[in-house]
């Protein structure tokens, strides 16, 4: 949104990560305050729209969900562009979609080509007792890669707003 006579803003936010870490649940934590056990497969993209206040304006984000393509490394350009945020998930569970962070930076990187707020999801902080990446690697990876930081969990709410707020609110910043 670059039009000062708008009465608001929409920005668009994507979520991106390795498969089953729980980035459909967060946006249904964040967007309907639900959460699923099983895992459904939908086909195409998906997207919900959330509004916060900020400065006393009514910030809308449109947030997009993968519909499970990130399974066959098949994230589309359509899926990136115009974002504005994104939030890049691993599950703190499971080394390899820790591992695959960097991968997603890259393709993000490919298909940006404005200032997007970025910040690294550590998902399922509910498993602290098979807990396989820890949060200080977690951290010293943002620093590295200049992104927020959070440790949520989708399945006890645990940062989930913060988390989705975050990135509004620096998006926000970035274009005001
Ligand atoms: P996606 O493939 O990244 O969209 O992942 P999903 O949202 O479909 O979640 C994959 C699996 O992880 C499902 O069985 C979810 O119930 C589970 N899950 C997602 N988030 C959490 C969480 O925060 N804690 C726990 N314990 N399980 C989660
Ligand atoms: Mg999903």
């Amino acid at each position: 949104m670059d039009d000062d006579d708008c009465e608001g803003y929409l920005f668009k936010v994507v979520i991106i990560g390795d498969s089953a870490v729980g980035k459909s649940n967060l946006l249904s934590r964040y967007s309907r305050n639900e959460f699923n056990i099983h895992t459904k497969a939908t086909i195409g993209v998906e997207f919900q729209t959330q509004s916060m206040e900020i400065d006393g304006k009514e910030v809308k984000a449109q947030i997009w969900d993968t519909a499970g393509q990130e399974r066959f490394r098949a994230v589309t350009s359509a899926y990136y562009r115009g974002a504005v945020g994104a939030l890049i998930v691993y599950d703190i569970t499971r080394r390899t979609t820790f591992d695959s962070v960097g991968r997603w930076l890259d393709e993000l990187n490919i298909h940006s080509d404005t200032t997007i707020a970025r910040m690294l999801v550590g998902n399922k902080s509910d498993l602290e007792n098979i807990r396989d990446v820890s949060v200080e690697e977690g951290k010293s990876l943002a620093e590295a890669e200049g992104l927020f930081f959070m440790e949520t969990s989708a399945l006890d709410s645990t940062n989930v707003r913060t988390a989705f707020e975050m990135v509004i609110k620096e998006i926000y910043n970035n274009v005001s």
